[in-house]
């Protein structure tokens, strides 16, 4: 089936079952995602967020309805699908060039090109001459360009990103989001991030999706307008529209899909 969607999610629910009975972690998610798209999803812990990301991953199976993948149903994980997470999993004992590479190794193609490919990558994301260091030498923030670098070595067509910025101080994180963003938009990737900072969706985004818990579902979408997406994070940071399209997406929070309010103490707009 053709499709212009690059990922179509249709009736989309999940439910996990262990010892302690069934919990319906995901509930009837209708979406589409376009090429080059840059998509977030916020809302409080345990409304699902991971867990949608897993189902595009391929990772999980819905427990009803389906995941397009450019018009064919996801049943296992794709190299075409990225994936990129808060904890960068760099193998200790291994260069940072070999880290960058492990995900072409996996799939056979650790060729001299390959390697080639897998430097202009580092100095891509910033890393100029650090490809024979090693993790422990690397800082917080460099560690995640390493993470990122071996994401896009094995040219994924998406990239899911779950919280990759939250365990970085702000200034490293403000450039690893002009950083991300710029060179996504440059490749022509589609990305979807899961982030709990409100002002991190709004200065990388697209479009973002408000998740309301018990059971998680879309409870409300906010399109970013034009003339603030096309700016890089940083700038979009400093755009008057900023602040209004923020509190837009507080409210939303608040509100929780519910009609009740949600406290201000809760942990939507802090990594956790
Ligand atoms: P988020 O990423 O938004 O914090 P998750 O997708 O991790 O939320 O979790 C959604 C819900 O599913 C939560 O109630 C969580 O407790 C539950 N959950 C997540 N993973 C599992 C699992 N492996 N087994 C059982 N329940 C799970
Ligand atoms: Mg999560």
């Amino acid at each position: 089936m053709a499709s212009e969607s690059v990922f179509e999610l249709q009736r989309l629910s999940h439910v996990y079952v262990n010892d302690k009975g069934a919990s319906l972690a995901v509930e009837n998610v209708q979406l589409h995602i376009a090429q080059g798209e840059f998509i977030s999803l916020v809302g409080p812990s345990g409304c699902g967020k991971t867990t949608l990301l897993s189902l595009l991953a391929g990772l999980l199976r819905p427990t009803t309805g389906k995941v397009l993948f450019r018009g064919a149903e996801v049943k296992a994980p794709s190299p075409k699908v990225g994936y990129m997470l808060q904890q960068d999993y760099l193998y200790p004992w291994r260069s940072i060039r070999d880290n960058a590479a492990i995900g072409l190794e996996i799939a056979g193609g650790k060729s001299n090109r390959a390697m080639a490919a897998v430097d202009a990558l580092l100095v891509e994301v910033g890393l100029v001459g650090a490809g024979r260091r090693y993790p422990h030498e690397l800082s917080g923030g460099m560690r995640q360009r390493v993470a990122l670098a071996r994401t896009l070595a094995t040219e994924p067509e998406v990239l899911l990103l779950d919280e990759p910025f939250s365990a970085l101080d702000l200034h490293i994180k403000l450039q690893l989001e002009d950083l991300v963003h710029g060179l996504l938009k440059r490749l022509g990737k589609t990305a979807i991030l899961v982030t709990h900072d409100l002002s991190e969706a709004v200065a990388m985004s697209d479009r973002i999706l408000v998740l309301a818990p018990n059971p998680g579902r879309i409870s409300h979408e906010l399109a970013i307008p034009e003339h603030v997406r096309l700016l890089s994070p940083m700038e979009a940071r400093k755009h008057p529209d900023f602040q209004e399209l923020f509190e837009q997406l507080w409210r939303e929070l608040e509100l929780g899909g519910d009609g009740k309010g949600r406290g201000r103490d809760d942990e939507t707009t802090e990594p956790g």
